[in-house]
């Protein structure tokens, strides 16, 4: 079986370029888990250093970032269209006319191509939904709406504080204003199994997303998971299983939403185990066998 790489829905996105590039950003945005507005202490998992290039550029406007990594990115890929990437924390967690001083200047920009944005589910209040759409119609705007579970029981224990339906109705409101919508799935939440993981790619296809993003459940420094891991509290997927896993998702999944990766990224220092977390071609070409 195949399935539909990312860069099909690129093309699909921007038919005015053979191939986009993301440039990851930061907005310098909290989160309502991290900042109090939900919670303090953030979802179990999460270490926001963990997953982007520009976690130190919280402090830099967003003009001296697009001044200091567009034409960076424009010598390494000439004829690239640019998709800026509003990456760490939750980039819809600000007062609209907040929003707009990151978000408008982006959009200006001559050399970005379009944004996609990633946030949370209860962060997209109608009025911020409708300021993205009226964008969309000068540039293609990607939200990316993190799920990782569909079980509401696996989401309150990690402490995501969101349920499946707020993102459903986040996602329905999205569409329904004309935003490319994508998630993020994590596979191997404490608990879940084969099962979950099935239910949780229903979801996806059921929601007609635009892609999804699959990562192994990889424990990380500074996070709770760390130190329950720690303490012998957690069993992490095999490589085997979660290559099983991930197979048995894009089977259900099917060919409409497209696939933009199922593997993990951390930095090496960072990254606690499991160990096969970062050996991206063997996931992509043992997933790609089973299929
Ligand atoms: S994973 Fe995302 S939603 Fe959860 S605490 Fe981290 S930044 Fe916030």
């Amino acid at each position: 079986m195949k399935y539909k790489p990312y860069r099909d829905l690129l093309l699909e996105i921007f038919p005015n370029y053979l191939k986009v590039r993301k440039l990851p950003l930061n907005g310098g945005m909290s989160c309502p888990n991290l900042d109090g507005t939900k919670g303090f202490s953030g979802c179990s998992y999460c270490n926001n250093r963990s997953f982007s290039p520009v976690f130190d550029q919280a402090k830099v406007s967003i003009q001296e970032q697009l001044e200091k990594f567009v034409p960076k990115l424009r010598g390494k890929y000439p004829n690239a269209g640019i998709l800026a990437y509003l990456q760490p924390y939750t980039n819809t967690h600000a007062p609209l006319e907040h929003l707009k001083g990151i978000i408008d200047p982006i959009i200006k920009h001559p050399e970005v191509a379009g944004l996609a944005i990633g946030t949370r589910p209860d962060c997209l209040q109608q009025e911020k939904v409708d300021y993205l759409a009226a964008l969309n119609k000068k540039k293609p705007i990607i939200v990316e709406i993190g799920l990782q579970t569909a079980n509401d029981l696996t989401l309150a224990g990690i402490n995501r504080r969101h349920t499946l339906k707020e993102f459903e109705d986040a996602v329905a409101r999205c569409q329904a204003a004309g935003l490319w919508v994508t998630t993020h799935v994590i596979v191997g939440l404490p608990g879940e199994t084969m099962d979950d993981f099935k239910h949780t790619a229903q979801v996806v296809r059921d929601m007609h997303l635009a892609a999804v993003k699959i990562h192994p459940l990889h424990i990380v420094v500074g996070t709770a998971m760390a130190e329950d891991f720690g303490n012998g509290e957690i069993k992490l997927l095999t490589f085997d299983e979660y290559c099983d896993a991930v197979a048995e998702m894009i089977r259900i999944i099917g060919m409409d939403v497209a696939i933009e990766r199922f593997s993990g990224e951390s930095p090496s220092e960072l990254l606690i185990a499991p160990d096969w977390c970062g050996e991206r071609d063997k996931i992509i070409a043992t997933v790609e066998k089973k299929l």
